[in-house]
């Protein structure tokens, strides 16, 4: 068990997006410096890091740079290229583990690794060829959720088959690119919740409270805690985020998301071997955010309480939205956090903000006459 990073260590974060930046500034106030590996200039990370490294995510001269310049090296998206990764794990520490990147990369290797540690996800199918398509279709009794087995995200490469709106398999499956598949069956679920946890470079295990999710158009609106889920519900959803962690032999933050049945069973729609949009909502109501979290593991430090002081909903600002953000930043009890894109274009994610609520519970506490 190596020592903690010292403060004025070097993390290196490949990818500049807001969860980069985001990581950055967690980073900084423990006192670590940051590098990231991006190709675009000005990005939202490269906006707050101390230094830049503008090239693509696998050019190996960048990565010897990256592992030379940095004390240990993270992600801030799973799409990193797994050889790229774990080229780099030969020089440096690579939290969270190469492994990760792997398994969430291609759905079908995900939800195989998940059912091989028994946690139970959506029935599916590998599709290559329409014919598959129409058999697999057939199996799940006309309806299902086709996706690209790999680079999909935000609901994107995504097709829903429904048994009352017939669809032309034909021109569907020809219209996802002629790319490997996998075919869901359709999940009639109640709510959608996600934990996002963490697992320390000593095993430490810790994880937040789970969030309940509300997704529109496939990408994520809001996240709201507490979650109106059973307290069994919430225990399950944990103990499988566990269970993930400690099969990969993971250090740093995850996010899991689960489907809750009718029954309050779950089944996990995915993971993110990454800090988690539906974990921003921490950064307001707990003292130490997903971010920190994932800082402190990685660098070797305890985990941080994940104890929650708020109620609270966390919302996107998704394009036009980020025009709220003055009328916003007005309001009392909300925390705005804008990431420094320039231009507001549709679907694209420009900001979140965080209500927070005073509970009943803590109300009653500080009322006597309650
Ligand atoms: P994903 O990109 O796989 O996370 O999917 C985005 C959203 O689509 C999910 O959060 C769900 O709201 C919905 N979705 C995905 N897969 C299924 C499924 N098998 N059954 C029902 N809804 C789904």
């Amino acid at each position: 068990m190596s020592a903690p990073l010292s403060p004025g260590a070097t993390i290196g974060i490949i990818g500049g997006g807001q969860l980069g930046r985001m990581l950055a500034m967690a980073a900084a106030r423990l006192g670590y410096r940051t590098l990231v590996l991006e190709p675009q200039q000005d990005a939202p990370a490269s906006q707050v890091t101390n230094g830049q490294i503008v090239a693509a995510y696998d050019d190996p001269a960048a990565l010897a740079e990256l592992a030379e310049r940095s004390d240990v090296v993270t992600y801030e998206f799973e799409n990193v290229p797994v050889e790229a990764a774990t080229r780099l794990a030969d020089q440096i520490r690579v939290s969270p583990p190469p492994r990760a990147l792997e398994v969430s990369q291609d759905r079908l290797t995900e939800k195989t690794f998940l059912n091989d540690i028994a946690a139970q996800t959506a029935r599916f199918e590998a599709v290559s060829s329409e014919k598959e398509l129409a058999a697999a279709l057939k199996a799940f009794g006309g309806q299902g959720v086709l996706k690209t087995r790999r680079l999909g995200y935000d609901g994107k490469g995504q097709h829903v088959f429904r048994k009352d709106r017939p669809a032309d398999v034909s021109a569907v499956y020809a219209s996802m690119g002629k790319v490997p598949l996998i075919l869901e069956s359709l999940v009639s679920f109640d709510r959608e919740i996600s934990i996002i946890a963490a697992r320390g470079l000593d095993g430490t295990l810790a994880a937040f409270e789970p969030a309940e999710n509300v997704h529109r158009g496939g990408i994520l609106h809001s996240s709201t805690l507490p979650a109106m889920v059973a307290e069994e519900t919430a225990k399950a959803a944990r103990q499988i985020a566990f269970s993930i962690l400690k099969a990969l032999d993971y250090v740093g933050v995850i996010g899991v998301e689960f489907f809750v049945l009718p029954d309050r069973s779950i089944l996990v729609n995915e993971i993110a071997p990454r800090v988690h949009n539906s974990g921003h909502w921490t950064e307001a109501a707990c003292l130490v955010s997903q971010f920190e979290q994932h800082i402190r593991a990685i660098a070797g430090l305890p985990l941080g309480s994940t104890e929650r002081h708020f109620d609270c909903i966390m919302e996107n600002l998704i394009g036009d939205d980020v025009e709220r953000a003055n009328a916003l930043s007005m309001e009392p009890n909300l925390m705005l956090h804008l990431y420094g894109k320039a231009e507001a274009r549709p679907g694209r994610k420009m900001g979140h903000f965080t209500r927070v609520f005073r509970s009943q519970e803590q109300v009653d506490e500080n009322d006597p006459e309650a």
